[in-house]
Formats: C-alpha cells, sequence, structure tokens
C-alpha cells in the first residue's frame, strides 16, 4: 500500500531518493522545443511520480519545454494526490495562485490531474478556477490530445516506459488494487489491478539498463499480485527473477501480505542483485482490527512470513506500514500491534494516525477513537519501533559496507546512499574522495541513530 495520510515518516524510506517528489516539489527543467512552456507539479507518491513521468513524455514530444516556476509555464499540470489531510485544500491554494497567473495573462492553461481529478470533488473544482482539464489516473492519456498531439489511447497502458538515462528507475508493473481496504481510497480512484506482460517489463528493463540505470524499482500497489496477463501462470517471483537477472540492482514495493510468496522470500536471499530488504504493510497486529480493515489475513499469517523472510535473508531488513486508532480500536487491539512490533523486529515503519477518507468505508463506521488517545497510541508504536531500530542499527557499527550513493553530496558534505539491506547511509566525503549517484562505494558505519546510517570515507 502507497497511499495514506503520512503523521511521520522514517527517513530510512524504502523509496528510492533520486525519484521522490516531496509533497508539491518543483520538478526539474528540461530543454527541448517550440510549442511553450510547461510546468508539472506532482503531489504525493511515487505512483505520482512515475505517472508525471508519462505526461513529461507527452508535452516533450508536443514541443513544450518544461520549466519549474508558474510564472513562467503557458501550461501548468497539477498532479495530486488525495490521501494527505487537507489534500483538496493545498490544492486549493495552488489553483487560487494559477487563477492569478491566469488572469495576469501569464499562465493560460490549467490541468488537474492525478487523484483529486478523480475524486468527487474535482467537478466542484473545475467550476470554481475554470480548470481547462480535469483527468483522473485512469484517463491521464486525454492529456495528449490536450497538449495537440494526436489521439494517444493506445499510450494508455502499465507498459509506457519511464525515462532512460537516470542511475536509478521506477518501473510499474501493475496499476490499481483488487483489494478493498476499509481505510483505503486506491481501488477507488486506481481502478482495478492491470498487470503488465512479463516480457514487456523486462524488455523495459534492458532498455534501461543499456542507457545507464543502475538500479530499477518494480513498483505497483501491491506488487506481489502480479500475475502474467497471458494467463500462463507466470507470478510475481517469476518475474523478480528475470528482472533480476538483467538489472544490476532490483527492489520492489509495495506488497501485501496475502500475496507474499515464500518463494519471493527465498529468491530475495538468493539472487545477489535483489535489495535484500522487505517492506511489508502489517497495518495492525490484531486479528479483530485487520477483519474490520479487510486485509484478508490474520497477525499469525503475517509472523509467519517474516520467519521465513528471516530464516532465508539474514542480515535483511523489514519495514512495514502501520495505522493506529482505525475505528473501532481497542486498547486490547493496540496491545497486540506492540506485541507484533516486538516480535518482528521491524527496521523502520510508516506509522500512520487513522485519518478519514471520504468515500471509504472506515469513514462511516463511527467508532472513532478519541484524538488524544490515538495520538498516545501512535507515539507508542513509533517509540517501540525507533527503541528496536535504534538497537539494531548500534550493532552495525564497526561494520564495513558497500553502499550504493543515491545523491553524490547533499548537505553538510555527505553523499546519501543505502548498503544492500537497503539501509539509508550517510556517507562523509570530501573533495578527495568525491562520488557519484550510481558509484558504489565500501565505508565504515561510525554511527547509528533508528533511521540512518553514518559512514566514514570511503575506503579507497
Ligand atoms: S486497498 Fe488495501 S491493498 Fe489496495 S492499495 Fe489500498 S491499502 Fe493497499
Amino acid at each position: 500500500m502507497i497511499y495514506q495520510s503520512v503523521s511521520r515518516k522514517s527517513e530510512a524510506s524504502p523509496i528510492p531518493l533520486t525519484r521522490k517528489a516531496a509533497y508539491g516539489a518543483p520538478q526539474r527543467t528540461r530543454e527541448v522545443g517550440g510549442a511553450g512552456t510547461a510546468c508539472i507539479r506532482t503531489f504525493g507518491c511515487q505512483m505520482n511520480v512515475h505517472d508525471s513521468d508519462r505526461m513529461r513524455r507527452m508535452i516533450r514530444d508536443a514541443g513544450y519545454a518544461e520549466v519549474d516556476a508558474y510564472e513562467d509555464a503557458d501550461m501548468v499540470i497539477l498532479n495530486t494526490c488525495y490521501v494527505r489531510e487537507n489534500a483538496v485544500d493545498r490544492v486549493r491554494g495552488h489553483l487560487g495562485e494559477l487563477v492569478r497567473l491566469k488572469r495576469e495573462g501569464r499562465v493560460k492553461k490549467v490541468a488537474l490531474t492525478g487523484c483529486i481529478g478523480a475524486a468527487e470533488e474535482s467537478r466542484e473544482l473545475q467550476d470554481q478556477y475554470g480548470i481547462d482539464l480535469v483527468l483522473g489516473t485512469h484517463n491521464t492519456y486525454e492529456l495528449a490530445e490536450f497538449v495537440g498531439l494526436p489521439t494517444m489511447a493506445e499510450t494508455f497502458t502499465p507498459e509506457l516506459p519511464g525515462t532512460e538515462g537516470e542511475t536509478s528507475a521506477f518501473i510499474t508493473i501493475m496499476t490499481g488494487c483488487n483489494y478493498q481496504c476499509s481505510y483505503c481510497i486506491v481501488p477507488s480512484v486506481r481502478g482495478r489491478m492491470i498487470c503488465r506482460p512479463l516480457e514487456n517489463v523486462v524488455d523495459e528493463v534492458e532498455r534501461l539498463v543499456a542507457s545507464g540505470t543502475s538500479y530499477v524499482t518494480l513498483l505497483g500497489q501491491t506488487v506481489d499480485a502480479w500475475r502474467d496477463p497471458s494467463g500462463d501462470g507466470k507470478r510475481f517471483c517469476d518475474l523478480l527473477e528475470r528482472v533480476a537477472d538483467v538489472a544490476p540492482r532490483v527492489w520492489f514495493t509495495t506488497s501485501h501480505p496475502s500475496n507474499m510468496e515464500d518463494r519471493t522470500l527465498r529468491a530475495i536471499g538468493e539472487k545477489p542483485t535483489i535489495v535484500t530488504r522487505l517492506h511489508l504493510p502489517v497495518q495492525s497486529g490484531s486479528d479483530r482490527m485487520l477483519k474490520i480493515m479487510h486485509r484478508g489475513y490474520k497477525a499469525e499469517r503475517y509472523r509467519r512470513k517474516i520467519e521465513v523472510f528471516r530464516e532465508n535473508v539474514p542480515g535483511g531488513t523489514l519495514s512495514t506500514d502501520i495505522i493506529v486508532g482505525h475505528p473501532g480500536e481497542t486498547e486490547r487491539d493496540h496491545e497486540e500491534t506492540l506485541k507484533l512490533v516486538e516480535d518482528c523486529g521491524f527496521d523502520s515503519a510508516y506509522v500512520f494516525k487513522f485519518s478519514p477518507r471520504r468515500g471509504t468505508e472506515a469513514a462511516q463506521m463511527g467508532e472513532d477513537v478519541p484524538p488524544d488517545l490515538a495520538q498516545r497510541r501512535f507515539m507508542q508504536v513509533l517509540r517501540a519501533i525507533e527503541q528496536g531500530a535504534f538497537e539494531r542499527n548500534q550493532r552495525k557499527v564497526g561494520n564495513e559496507e558497500e553502499i550504493y550513493i543515491r545523491h553524490g553530496r547533499a548537505e553538510g558534505g555527505k553523499a546519501i546512499g543505502e548498503t544492500w539491506s537497503g539501509h539509508a547511509v550517510h556517507v562523509a566525503t570530501s573533495k578527495a574522495t568525491s562520488v557519484s549517484p550510481g558509484d558504489y562505494v565500501r565505508a565504515r558505519i561510525e554511527s547509528a541513530g533508528p533511521h540512518v546510517l553514518y559512514a566514514g570515507e570511503p575506503i579507497a
């Protein structure tokens, strides 16, 4: 699961840093032809980042030059997210500014795309702010005609590739979701699961690797539910193994415990190119809550999956998502979640305080958990995760690790990378030891916090 209200995020994000958009962050400027200028603003998760890449290809093909600032753009595309608290209000702020720029004759067209585009509120927003085009996540391809390209209906397939020539890349292997979790808006806005053919994915990986990509992340709402649409019986593990034979480094997110096969967990330990990090959202340690949430598994099944992972992937890292304060959650349910946290030994987690989403079952359930109680439970789960992660990270101090560099030099002169177990590491650099994205370096872990490891300068 990717779309949720983030109350607090671990620094050790399992999402590749080079392609991750901060909420509402401007995108890079690219130089292309003469149809005008366009600005794409991306909100939310990595699926949206990937959708923005699709739209970027369309505007480039149509001859637009991409710019960072609204005031420099003839056309603005807001690719929106519907999961944060006040998501619509935030977008209203941007739309208000765009109305002003339109009035001043600077911006000429505005398109609203993504999850808010697929939501009920989009009609009201279109009327109120005079938006020229509203698209949901299911009909992004209609942007093509809007920017003056011939019909591109055929390009709306999950296999429309991302951008080549970057050190790391997301590859969407499936879109949508067939689950109906009580709190989640994804099935309404993204639709049911559509899987991409295996050979098509592998072709894209080969192209990306040939263009210099050294790290691919297979992406989807429930990647481990992937099945080859040809009906030949191929499952996610088959796809992962094929990709791992082609790409120098592979990771995948997000998985669902009901779909996670033991052979996939074994493959993580066996294939040397697969990052040994498993992100497996559990959401609650209480069977009663898992049932209310419609998660489709019991806590014991989850624990067993983790045992298989630990047995087959020694030294691997484990992260999860947990929701606290879902309607109906009792103190006993909460205690069971704390127990599961203790038993599983997570290396990091996204802990979310329940926040209702209009259109979801949980928003209409009643039995709300009072905010102060939800806050107390949230802090207890967070502290339990952080304490366990801190203790485990301390044991890594003194180890020499091979580190994949994501950012050559970030703030404070540190490079940012990750170990083979997907653990975030800050690496000291100097002029003599400058490193670039995509490099591998060896360095000794000198200290550790609950989320991040800190390494000295690369060892020559
Ligand atoms: S419905 Fe459930 S499994 Fe599907 S994306 Fe939402 S939380 Fe994940």
